[in-house]
């Protein structure tokens, strides 16, 4: 069976802790493509987000290069909140027989239970959380249970069915995130190594975090 990857965030902006965890878990897992699909409207984030067409282009620019890497915008076509549960709906609808594998940082798998509708989420594809620095795998509670429930140690079980199993995959370990960047471009420290050239090109250029304000 085909296997997708599903690889959702803000990107604000797309960095190589991203880009690795695509590229790895894509090698390993043997994905036939990872789909990054940027968010519209984050229904956790409190900051303002830099407007998705500079999101989009500087997500274009990071992926051009690799084939198997590709862009789906359709949160960004979709009003009001950006809900993973829809997105993997309208997915789903687009790809009857695939595999669809979302992608979570620890991070954002440790949150799972406070995203809108998340018991279906397994529903509708499997989970692949790849291992972010500082993270431990939780043994209790909700996300406890689902583990016992779904965990597979065994890549081949997500080509096997085309949802339900969580798969956790390490990878190569990059403390990069984007709100530091932003932060830290705002101070006047370039992110040079941190992410592609070309990204750093578009935020010269739009001078897109010279304002923004962080809470
Ligand atoms: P922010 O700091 O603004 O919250 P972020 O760097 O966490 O941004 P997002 O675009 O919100 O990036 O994250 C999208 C996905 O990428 C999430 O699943 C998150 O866990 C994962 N991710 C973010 N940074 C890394 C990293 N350095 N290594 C691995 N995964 C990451």
């Amino acid at each position: 069976m085909r296997c997708i990857g599903i690889f959702g965030g803000t990107f604000d902006p797309i960095h190589y802790g991203h880009l690795r965890t695509a590229y790895e878990t894509r090698a390993k897992l043997g994905f036939d493509e990872v789909r990054f699909v940027p968010c519209a409207n984050p229904p956790h984030r409190q900051t303002a987000v830099t407007p998705s067409e500079i999101r989009l282009r500087m997500l274009e620019a990071a992926v051009a290069a690799e084939p198997g890497f590709v862009i789906d915008e359709r949160e960004l076509a979709r009003p009001g909140p950006s809900y993973t549960v829809d997105t993997l709906s309208s997915l789903r609808e687009d790809l009857p027989d695939e595999a669809l594998c979302l992608l979570l940082g620890m991070d954002a798998f440790l949150d799972l239970p406070s995203w809108h509708e998340w018991e279906r989420l397994l529903e509708l594809a499997h989970i692949v959380v790849a291992h972010r620095p500082g993270w431990q795998v939780p043994r209790e509670g909700a996300l406890g249970r689902l583990l016992e429930q779904s965990r597979t140690a065994h890549r081949h079980d997500l080509e096997r069915a085309r949802a339900g199993r969580i798969h956790i995959e390490s990878v190569t370990q990059l403390e990069v995130s984007s709100t530091e960047l932003r932060r830290s471009i705002r101070a006047g420290i370039a992110p040079k190594y941190l992410l592609p050239e070309s990204v750093w090109r578009i935020i010269v250029e739009t001078n897109c975090y010279a304002q923004q304000a962080e809470t």
